[in-house]
């Protein structure tokens, strides 16, 4: 019988050749852990292209984010630990470089939240069931000193509302869940929709604001009818 280990490792595995297929583990990019059991978390190891991860690259850190195999973990394990310390029922969490995440955020340097408003993928999040809904997801700016970004964001997350996942500007996002099934499914579900909020914030530039106004029925007008 395998040990707990082992079926955390191999899944953790398959998500990243999931996620490489999708185009969100560009280069070695990104970390995803699940955890094992009590303090034990699984988190990929540093370099390591996840799109073609093994056993190898999957290590075990504690609560704290201390290695427990003498391999040194990721630089943004304390942004993995936090979630778990700070949300006793999460089990994975997944953070990537997604391109939309990094063209949205430095898009808009000052905002500290992206709001997601009337989209029917809301409904993937937890606890949605319409699409007449608002998620606001926090922003944080990017830093390389990672545990004190880990504190920014644990002093804005803590005794608010859980939100599915937030955004670091210019760099990624960290989605998580009750299983590593769930975060991955939290992760597709935000990235279809920063795709879709980057491409209509595309369109209106492109289009200028009266656009806002003209009518959808002339698309299918024919040119007699204009005569
Ligand atoms: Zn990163």
């Amino acid at each position: 019988m395998p040990l707990p280990e082992e079926s955390v490792v191999c899944e953790i595995i398959a998500v990243g050749r999931r996620l490489d297929a999708h185009g969100l583990a560009a280069a070695t990019s990104g970390n995803y852990s699940s955890r094992v059991d009590g303090d034990r978390i699984a988190i990929t190891v540093s370099g390591s292209h996840k799109g073609r991860l093994s056993a190898a690259d999957v290590m075990l850190v504690d609560g704290d984010g201390r290695s427990l195999d003498s391999r040194i973990p990721s630089a943004e394990t304390p942004l993995h630990v936090q979630l778990y310390g700070l949300y006793p029922h999460v089990q994975a969490v997944l953070h990537v470089h997604s391109v939309a995440a990094v063209a949205l955020t430095r898009s808009r340097p000052k905002a500290t939240l992206l709001a997601l408003e009337g989209y029917e993928m809301l409904k993937a999040f937890p606890g949605i069931t319409t699409h007449e809904a608002r998620v606001d997801l926090p922003v944080f700016d990017n830093s390389q000193d990672t545990p004190a970004l880990a504190r920014s964001i644990a002093a804005r997350l803590t005794g608010k509302p859980a939100a599915p996942a937030y955004l670091i500007r210019g760099h990624g996002m960290n989605t998580w869940g009750r299983t590593l099934d769930e975060a991955e499914r939290i992760l597709e579900a935000l990235e279809h929709l920063l795709a879709c909020e980057l491409q209509t914030q595309q369109l209106k530039s492109a289009n200028g604001p009266e656009d806002d106004h003209e009518p959808l029925d002339h698309l299918s007008r024919s040119p007699a009818a204009d005569a």
